[in-house]
């Protein structure tokens, strides 16, 4: 069965979100073969609970009053109230060392595609690089020794973003 479009979160499998599982998914009582493995803002724990079916649907916000990612940046951003809805009740979010925070651009969210790749962090530069840093909050004489040492998935780790509109990527590090 194939996932769920997810505008914002192009492939959740990819980014680790959803994984392949046999458990039972915690809002609609079925084992539809994936389940949701990030972040849960809710009441109960339903850590590894809940299908992708039910996020896409919204069924799983609606039920447990949960939302998968936290909306203040998005709200600190100025987005449209249905685009954090749906960023934060219908999208998978990802699991983050701090509290995640969702990029935007060109007054939408941006979609989230993962760790960036070593590669594409070695080879920034210019104005991609500058604001990567502004971000951040390093100079280069942090920067490149940690890119040299990176790997997806570790700590720190630099998650990548995609703007729909223009094309624009930008790389959040995150660490403990
Ligand atoms: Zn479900
Ligand atoms: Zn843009």
């Amino acid at each position: 069965m194939a996932l769920p479009t997810f505008k914002y979160h192009p492939d959740p499998v990819a980014t680790g979100s959803v994984k392949a599982s046999d458990a039972v998914c915690r809002c609609c009582g079925q084992a539809r073969g994936m389940i949701y493995t990030a972040s849960v803002y809710a009441e109960e724990s339903l850590e590894d609970s809940i299908c992708p079916w039910c996020i896409a649907d919204g069924s799983a916000a609606q039920k447990f009053e949960a939302t998968f990612s936290d909306d203040i940046p998005l709200i600190e951003a100025g987005l449209p109230d249905d685009v954090i809805e749906e960023v934060t009740t219908r999208t998978p979010g990802f699991n983050s060392w701090q509290q995640e925070t969702w990029q935007s651009c060109c007054e939408d969210a941006c979609e989230f595609h993962g760790d960036a790749p070593r590669a594409e962090l070695l080879e920034l530069q210019g104005d991609a690089l500058a604001e990567t840093l502004a971000a951040c909050e390093w100079d280069e004489s942090i920067w490149t020794p940690f890119v040299q040492g990176y790997q997806p998935g570790g700590n720190p780790a630099v998650y990548k973003f995609v703007c729909r509109h223009c094309g624009k990527v930008k790389y959040v590090v995150d660490f403990t």
